[in-house]
Protein backbone atom coordinates (compact mmCIF):
# COMPACT_ATOMS: atom_id res chain seq x y z
CA UNK A 1 0.00 0.00 0.00
CA UNK A 2 1.36 3.34 -1.07
CA UNK A 3 -0.59 5.41 0.58
CA UNK A 4 2.05 7.64 2.57
CA UNK A 5 4.09 10.80 1.90
CA UNK A 6 7.26 11.45 4.03
CA UNK A 7 7.32 15.36 3.91
CA UNK A 8 10.68 16.57 5.24
CA UNK A 9 10.96 20.62 6.38
CA UNK A 10 14.88 21.84 6.45
CA UNK A 11 15.09 24.53 8.70
CA UNK A 12 18.60 26.30 9.80
CA UNK A 13 18.00 25.12 13.25
CA UNK A 14 15.58 21.87 12.72
CA UNK A 15 15.03 19.41 10.53
CA UNK A 16 11.19 18.72 10.89
CA UNK A 17 9.68 15.45 9.25
CA UNK A 18 6.24 13.82 8.61
CA UNK A 19 3.86 10.83 7.20
CA UNK A 20 0.81 12.75 5.26
CA UNK A 21 -1.49 10.35 4.09
CA UNK A 22 -3.09 10.98 0.26
CA UNK A 23 -6.16 12.71 1.72
CA UNK A 24 -3.61 15.57 3.62
CA UNK A 25 -3.62 14.04 7.47
CA UNK A 26 -0.72 13.98 9.17
CA UNK A 27 0.01 11.19 10.98
CA UNK A 28 3.61 11.21 12.59
CA UNK A 29 5.71 13.98 13.53
CA UNK A 30 9.68 13.76 14.03
CA UNK A 31 11.91 16.30 14.78
CA UNK A 32 15.93 16.58 15.40
CA UNK A 33 18.53 19.67 15.33
CA UNK A 34 19.94 20.24 11.98
CA UNK A 35 23.16 21.22 13.32
CA UNK A 36 24.00 22.98 10.67
CA UNK A 37 26.83 24.91 12.25
CA UNK A 38 29.07 21.62 11.94
CA UNK A 39 28.09 21.70 7.80
CA UNK A 40 27.16 19.81 5.25
CA UNK A 41 27.95 16.50 6.16
CA UNK A 42 25.93 16.49 9.73
CA UNK A 43 23.17 18.56 8.38
CA UNK A 44 22.12 16.06 5.56
CA UNK A 45 22.86 12.72 7.65
CA UNK A 46 20.32 14.41 10.36
CA UNK A 47 18.11 14.66 7.40
CA UNK A 48 18.40 10.84 6.58
CA UNK A 49 17.71 10.03 9.96
CA UNK A 50 14.67 11.60 10.18
CA UNK A 51 13.83 9.82 6.78
CA UNK A 52 14.62 6.93 8.38
CA UNK A 53 12.69 7.36 11.50
CA UNK A 54 9.43 8.00 9.47
CA UNK A 55 10.28 4.50 7.00
CA UNK A 56 10.20 2.65 10.52
CA UNK A 57 6.96 3.95 11.73
CA UNK A 58 5.43 3.71 8.13
CA UNK A 59 6.10 0.12 8.34
CA UNK A 60 8.82 0.13 5.51
CA UNK A 61 9.26 2.11 2.43
CA UNK A 62 7.21 -0.22 0.05
CA UNK A 63 4.48 2.07 2.02
CA UNK A 64 5.77 5.40 0.85
CA UNK A 65 4.72 6.83 -2.53
CA UNK A 66 7.77 9.41 -2.38
CA UNK A 67 9.39 11.77 -0.19
CA UNK A 68 9.33 15.51 -0.43
CA UNK A 69 11.54 18.09 0.91
CA UNK A 70 11.52 21.68 1.41
CA UNK A 71 14.54 23.79 2.01
CA UNK A 72 15.14 27.63 2.50
CA UNK A 73 15.79 28.67 -1.21
CA UNK A 74 17.42 29.61 -3.65
CA UNK A 75 16.46 26.12 -4.92
CA UNK A 76 16.63 24.74 -8.65
CA UNK A 77 12.86 23.46 -9.08
CA UNK A 78 13.85 21.69 -11.86
CA UNK A 79 16.85 19.43 -10.64
CA UNK A 80 15.75 19.92 -6.69
CA UNK A 81 19.16 21.07 -6.37
CA UNK A 82 20.10 23.56 -3.37
CA UNK A 83 21.88 26.37 -4.67
CA UNK A 84 23.61 28.27 -1.23
CA UNK A 85 20.81 28.99 1.28
CA UNK A 86 22.82 31.23 4.00
CA UNK A 87 21.86 29.32 6.87
CA UNK A 88 22.99 26.46 5.70
CA UNK A 89 26.57 26.49 5.68
CA UNK A 90 28.33 24.18 3.32
CA UNK A 91 25.14 23.66 1.32
CA UNK A 92 26.46 24.61 -2.06
CA UNK A 93 24.73 23.06 -5.85
CA UNK A 94 23.85 20.42 -3.14
CA UNK A 95 22.06 17.88 -5.43
CA UNK A 96 19.81 16.92 -2.71
CA UNK A 97 16.28 15.49 -4.62
CA UNK A 98 18.91 13.29 -6.98
CA UNK A 99 20.36 12.15 -3.71
CA UNK A 100 17.10 11.22 -1.81
CA UNK A 101 15.68 9.70 -4.59
CA UNK A 102 18.94 7.21 -5.28
CA UNK A 103 19.56 6.47 -1.31
CA UNK A 104 16.17 5.45 -0.97
CA UNK A 105 14.98 3.97 -4.31
CA UNK A 106 11.89 6.64 -4.19
CA UNK A 107 10.47 9.20 -5.96
CA UNK A 108 11.86 12.68 -4.38
CA UNK A 109 10.97 16.39 -4.93
CA UNK A 110 12.41 19.57 -3.52
CA UNK A 111 11.15 22.71 -3.58
CA UNK A 112 12.06 26.12 -1.69
CA UNK A 113 10.21 26.40 1.96
CA UNK A 114 8.24 29.36 0.89
CA UNK A 115 6.41 28.04 -2.50
CA UNK A 116 6.16 24.29 -0.25
CA UNK A 117 4.08 26.48 1.99
CA UNK A 118 2.04 28.47 -0.49
CA UNK A 119 1.29 24.79 -2.14
CA UNK A 120 0.53 23.47 1.16
CA UNK A 121 -2.27 26.10 2.36
CA UNK A 122 -3.27 25.78 -1.10
CA UNK A 123 -4.30 22.10 -0.87
CA UNK A 124 -4.78 21.59 2.68
CA UNK A 125 -4.75 25.00 4.60
CA UNK A 126 -6.27 28.20 4.76
CA UNK A 127 -6.81 28.11 0.77
CA UNK A 128 -8.82 25.32 0.14
CA UNK A 129 -10.99 24.86 -2.33
CA UNK A 130 -9.00 27.75 -4.01
CA UNK A 131 -6.86 27.09 -7.28
CA UNK A 132 -4.99 30.26 -7.64
CA UNK A 133 -3.45 31.62 -3.90
CA UNK A 134 -1.02 34.08 -3.82
CA UNK A 135 1.05 33.03 -0.44
CA UNK A 136 3.43 35.23 1.88
CA UNK A 137 5.26 35.04 5.15
CA UNK A 138 6.11 37.34 7.26
CA UNK A 139 8.84 36.59 9.63
CA UNK A 140 12.34 37.47 9.62
CA UNK A 141 12.19 38.04 6.20
CA UNK A 142 8.87 37.75 3.59
CA UNK A 143 8.98 35.12 1.66
CA UNK A 144 6.19 34.83 -1.57
CA UNK A 145 4.74 31.75 -3.70
CA UNK A 146 2.18 31.76 -6.27
CA UNK A 147 0.16 28.89 -6.95
CA UNK A 148 -1.88 28.87 -10.00
CA UNK A 149 -4.31 26.06 -10.92
CA UNK A 150 -2.79 24.30 -7.39
CA UNK A 151 0.69 24.01 -8.99
CA UNK A 152 3.93 26.19 -8.21
CA UNK A 153 4.41 28.63 -10.67
CA UNK A 154 8.59 28.87 -11.20
CA UNK A 155 9.24 31.04 -13.88
CA UNK A 156 11.82 30.46 -16.99
CA UNK A 157 14.66 30.53 -14.63
CA UNK A 158 13.05 28.89 -11.38
CA UNK A 159 13.41 32.00 -9.52
CA UNK A 160 9.59 33.70 -9.80
CA UNK A 161 7.82 34.39 -6.17
CA UNK A 162 10.46 36.35 -4.48
CA UNK A 163 7.76 38.72 -3.80
CA UNK A 164 9.25 40.38 -0.95
CA UNK A 165 11.96 41.66 -2.76
CA UNK A 166 9.70 43.74 -4.78
CA UNK A 167 9.90 47.22 -4.37
CA UNK A 168 7.27 49.67 -3.08
CA UNK A 169 9.54 53.16 -2.47
CA UNK A 170 12.66 53.36 -4.55
CA UNK A 171 13.34 56.56 -2.40
CA UNK A 172 13.08 54.62 0.86
CA UNK A 173 15.87 54.93 3.66
CA UNK A 174 15.75 51.50 3.99
CA UNK A 175 17.87 49.05 1.68
CA UNK A 176 17.38 45.65 2.02
CA UNK A 177 19.55 42.63 2.13
CA UNK A 178 19.17 42.31 -1.68
CA UNK A 179 20.42 45.46 -2.21
CA UNK A 180 17.59 47.35 -3.70
CA UNK A 181 15.95 50.45 -1.63
CA UNK A 182 12.62 49.59 -0.61
CA UNK A 183 11.42 46.17 -1.07
CA UNK A 184 8.51 45.37 1.06
CA UNK A 185 10.88 43.14 2.93
CA UNK A 186 12.62 46.13 4.00
CA UNK A 187 9.70 47.63 5.34
CA UNK A 188 7.70 45.06 6.44
CA UNK A 189 9.15 42.03 8.13
CA UNK A 190 10.24 41.38 11.67
CA UNK A 191 13.50 43.48 11.86
CA UNK A 192 11.72 45.80 9.95
CA UNK A 193 9.75 46.75 12.04
CA UNK A 194 11.50 46.86 15.26
CA UNK A 195 13.93 49.26 13.25
CA UNK A 196 11.34 51.67 12.06
CA UNK A 197 10.58 51.84 16.10
CA UNK A 198 13.63 52.50 17.14
CA UNK A 199 13.76 55.41 14.67
CA UNK A 200 10.18 56.85 15.86
CA UNK A 201 11.26 56.19 19.06
CA UNK A 202 14.53 58.37 18.53
CA UNK A 203 12.78 60.85 17.06
CA UNK A 204 10.30 61.13 19.36
CA UNK A 205 12.50 61.13 22.85
CA UNK A 206 10.64 63.46 24.99
CA UNK A 207 6.92 61.00 24.27
CA UNK A 208 6.73 57.98 26.89
CA UNK A 209 6.19 54.69 25.02
CA UNK A 210 5.56 51.51 26.51
CA UNK A 211 7.94 50.35 24.47
CA UNK A 212 10.72 51.86 26.59
CA UNK A 213 9.82 49.92 29.56
CA UNK A 214 9.31 46.46 27.42
CA UNK A 215 12.38 46.72 25.71
CA UNK A 216 14.23 47.60 29.26
CA UNK A 217 15.28 50.49 28.10
CA UNK A 218 17.40 48.86 25.16
CA UNK A 219 15.69 49.79 22.08
CA UNK A 220 17.69 46.95 19.85
CA UNK A 221 15.37 44.24 21.89
CA UNK A 222 11.81 46.23 20.54
CA UNK A 223 10.73 42.79 19.11
CA UNK A 224 7.24 42.61 16.85
CA UNK A 225 5.61 41.03 19.27
CA UNK A 226 6.46 43.50 21.92
CA UNK A 227 5.01 46.45 18.81
CA UNK A 228 1.63 44.35 18.84
CA UNK A 229 1.57 44.06 23.00
CA UNK A 230 2.32 47.62 22.84
CA UNK A 231 -0.34 48.43 20.58
CA UNK A 232 -2.92 46.48 22.27
CA UNK A 233 -2.14 49.00 25.32
CA UNK A 234 -2.92 52.07 23.48
CA UNK A 235 0.59 52.81 23.37
CA UNK A 236 1.37 55.56 20.10
CA UNK A 237 4.38 54.38 18.92
CA UNK A 238 3.71 50.73 18.78
CA UNK A 239 0.23 52.12 16.67
CA UNK A 240 1.79 54.15 14.42
CA UNK A 241 4.09 51.07 13.51
CA UNK A 242 1.72 48.42 13.23
CA UNK A 243 -0.52 50.68 10.89
CA UNK A 244 2.52 51.61 8.72
CA UNK A 245 3.20 47.93 8.88
CA UNK A 246 -0.30 46.88 7.85
CA UNK A 247 -0.14 50.20 5.26
CA UNK A 248 3.07 48.75 3.30
CA UNK A 249 1.97 45.55 3.14
CA UNK A 250 -1.42 46.54 1.92
CA UNK A 251 0.12 48.77 -1.03
CA UNK A 252 2.41 46.22 -1.44
CA UNK A 253 -0.33 42.97 -1.75
CA UNK A 254 -2.73 45.83 -4.08
CA UNK A 255 0.37 45.26 -6.38
CA UNK A 256 0.16 41.59 -6.30
CA UNK A 257 -4.02 41.67 -6.42
CA UNK A 258 -3.47 43.90 -9.57
CA UNK A 259 -0.88 41.84 -10.94
CA UNK A 260 -2.08 38.45 -9.83
CA UNK A 261 -5.65 38.92 -10.10
CA UNK A 262 -5.29 35.87 -7.78
CA UNK A 263 -8.66 33.85 -5.69
CA UNK A 264 -7.45 34.13 -1.92
CA UNK A 265 -4.17 35.90 -0.61
CA UNK A 266 -2.89 33.70 2.66
CA UNK A 267 -0.42 35.47 5.45
CA UNK A 268 1.47 33.06 7.64
CA UNK A 269 4.41 33.86 9.20
CA UNK A 270 5.71 35.02 13.05
CA UNK A 271 4.26 38.69 12.10
CA UNK A 272 0.42 37.94 10.67
CA UNK A 273 -0.03 36.19 14.24
CA UNK A 274 -0.31 40.11 15.31
CA UNK A 275 -4.03 39.34 13.61
CA UNK A 276 -6.89 41.54 13.92
CA UNK A 277 -5.13 44.81 13.60
CA UNK A 278 -3.15 44.14 11.19
CA UNK A 279 -5.53 42.34 8.71
CA UNK A 280 -7.98 45.29 9.15
CA UNK A 281 -5.02 47.88 8.18
CA UNK A 282 -3.94 45.65 4.93
CA UNK A 283 -7.60 45.19 3.98
CA UNK A 284 -8.41 48.98 4.03
CA UNK A 285 -5.12 49.88 2.49
CA UNK A 286 -5.84 47.62 -0.59
CA UNK A 287 -8.86 49.56 -2.73
CA UNK A 288 -6.76 53.05 -2.71
CA UNK A 289 -3.88 50.90 -4.66
CA UNK A 290 -5.36 48.57 -7.30
CA UNK A 291 -7.10 49.42 -10.35
CA UNK A 292 -10.04 46.60 -10.18
CA UNK A 293 -11.58 47.73 -6.70
CA UNK A 294 -14.80 46.00 -6.95
CA UNK A 295 -12.65 42.69 -7.50
CA UNK A 296 -9.73 43.73 -4.80
CA UNK A 297 -12.29 44.09 -2.01
CA UNK A 298 -13.83 40.92 -2.62
CA UNK A 299 -10.53 39.35 -2.24
CA UNK A 300 -10.41 36.79 0.93
CA UNK A 301 -7.09 38.34 2.88
CA UNK A 302 -6.41 34.80 5.11
CA UNK A 303 -4.43 34.01 8.15
CA UNK A 304 -2.16 30.82 7.82
CA UNK A 305 -3.97 27.65 8.82
CA UNK A 306 -1.14 25.07 9.21
CA UNK A 307 1.23 27.15 10.95
CA UNK A 308 4.06 25.25 12.10
CA UNK A 309 3.47 21.88 10.05
CA UNK A 310 2.88 23.83 7.01
CA UNK A 311 6.58 22.89 5.88
CA UNK A 312 5.84 19.22 6.11
CA UNK A 313 2.40 19.61 4.81
CA UNK A 314 4.14 21.74 1.68
CA UNK A 315 6.95 19.16 1.29
CA UNK A 316 4.55 15.95 1.01
CA UNK A 317 1.78 18.28 -1.54
CA UNK A 318 4.89 18.41 -3.60
CA UNK A 319 4.59 14.23 -4.26
CA UNK A 320 0.61 14.33 -4.73
CA UNK A 321 -1.27 14.24 -7.95
CA UNK A 322 -2.60 17.35 -7.66
CA UNK A 323 1.05 19.03 -6.31
CA UNK A 324 3.72 20.27 -8.67
CA UNK A 325 4.52 18.88 -12.15
CA UNK A 326 3.50 15.13 -10.81
CA UNK A 327 0.85 14.27 -13.64
CA UNK A 328 2.66 12.28 -16.51
CA UNK A 329 5.43 11.56 -13.97
CA UNK A 330 3.85 10.28 -11.41
CA UNK A 331 5.21 6.35 -10.39
CA UNK A 332 4.40 5.88 -6.95
CA UNK A 333 0.90 3.90 -7.74
CA UNK A 334 -2.34 4.66 -6.94
CA UNK A 335 -2.78 7.74 -4.42
CA UNK A 336 -6.38 8.46 -3.31
CA UNK A 337 -7.61 11.64 -4.83
CA UNK A 338 -6.84 14.55 -2.35
CA UNK A 339 -9.06 16.20 -0.06
CA UNK A 340 -8.22 19.19 0.09
CA UNK A 341 -9.76 20.89 2.97
CA UNK A 342 -9.45 17.64 5.69
CA UNK A 343 -6.08 18.11 7.14
CA UNK A 344 -5.77 17.74 10.54
CA UNK A 345 -3.50 16.20 13.05
CA UNK A 346 -4.02 12.60 14.39
CA UNK A 347 -1.17 10.94 16.03
CA UNK A 348 0.34 7.86 16.79
CA UNK A 349 -3.90 6.89 16.57
CA UNK A 350 -4.01 7.40 13.08
CA UNK A 351 -1.18 5.63 11.86
CA UNK A 352 -2.43 2.98 13.64
CA UNK A 353 -6.13 3.12 12.38
CA UNK A 354 -4.27 3.55 8.66
CA UNK A 355 -2.02 0.59 9.34
CA UNK A 356 -4.83 -1.85 10.21
CA UNK A 357 -7.28 -0.31 7.47
CA UNK A 358 -9.80 1.33 9.83
CA UNK A 359 -10.23 4.96 9.31
CA UNK A 360 -8.87 7.09 12.04
ZN1 LIG B 1 15.14 42.97 -1.38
Amino acid sequence: MRQLIAGIDIGGTKVAGGLVDGTGRLLKDVFVPTRAQEGVRTSYSQILKVIDRLIRAAGGKQNLAGIGLCAPGPVNPKTGTVINPPNLPGWKDFPLERKIAERFGLPAKVENDANAAGLAEALFGAACGYRHVFYVTVSTGIGTGIIINRRVYHGKNGVAAEGGHVSIDYRSPYRCGCGTLGCIEALAAGPAMARRARVLLEQEHTKPSLLRTMSGGHPERITPEMIAEAAGQGDEVARIILDETGFFLGVWLAGMITLLDPEAIVIGGGVSRIGKPLFDKIRETIPAYTINRDFAVKTPILPAKLQENVGVFGAAALLLPAGEEVEGSWTGGPLPKPKPCDAHLTGRRGLRALNSGTSA
